[in-house]
């Protein structure tokens, strides 16, 4: 008898979830990707290697006639390492996320006219597909992106850059804050005294 789906049977490298596949079966996945596979925006970075598991199958969606849309529905959980920059000095925060994910794709174009928008904001868990089916490192980069914290600190006493020079004051000391007073000001401090 075999022994299946074992963690040491994860899969390495990209994953394409086809509409070919899923009419025949559900898609069961267990994946590991190496850090940097996601392509993520702006400074961040996958730092450690994304695991995630689950599996993908095919909703028919009865519209009346033989109308019948084909939906993607794609559950499963990951967990990976993101780079995130510190809001106070910018050094990057190696950063732990994860979750859970339970996400219906609907052929793109397929509620036109039923507006698209307002469809999707009143159920954020919709997304869209074109083509013959979904790469699931797309659906991972957004579920990464969606799990970031709002607001990343390296460490709650950072001090954070200095305003004057931009030095990392954590890291190197800076005179900006002895600087010797304007001396427009001592001379108005000498008349003052004069005038005791
Ligand atoms: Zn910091
Ligand atoms: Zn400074």
């Amino acid at each position: 008898m075999n022994s299946c789906c074992s963690l040491a049977d994860l899969g390495y490298g990209t994953v394409f979830i086809s509409l070919q596949d899923l009419e025949v079966r559900k898609v069961e996945f267990s994946q590991q990707f190496a850090p940097g596979t996601l392509d993520l925006v702006g400074d961040l970075r996958q730092s450690g290697s994304l695991k995630t598991q689950g599996q993908a199958e095919l909703l028919s969606e009865h519209r009346g006639g033989k109308n019948v849309v084909k939906d993607i529905r794609v559950r499963g959980d990951f967990s990976t390492e993101i780079e995130i920059r510190c809001a106070r000095c910018i050094e990057p925060v190696p950063t732990r996320i994860g979750g859970d994910f339970d996400l219906l794709y609907r052929p793109l174009g397929v509620d036109a006219g039923h507006d698209e928008r307002s469809i999707s904001e009143a159920e954020t868990e919709i997304g869209y597909y074109s083509g013959e089916g979904i790469q699931l490192e797309d659906v991972l980069r957004e579920q990464v992106l969606l799990a970031l914290p709002l607001r990343t600190v390296c460490s709650e006493s950072c001090r954070g850059l200095c305003p004057g020079c931009g030095k990392n004051l954590n890291t190197e000391a800076c005179t900006c804050g002895e600087q010797p007073p304007d001396p427009r000001w001592a001379v108005l401090a000498d008349i003052k005294n004069k005038l005791k």
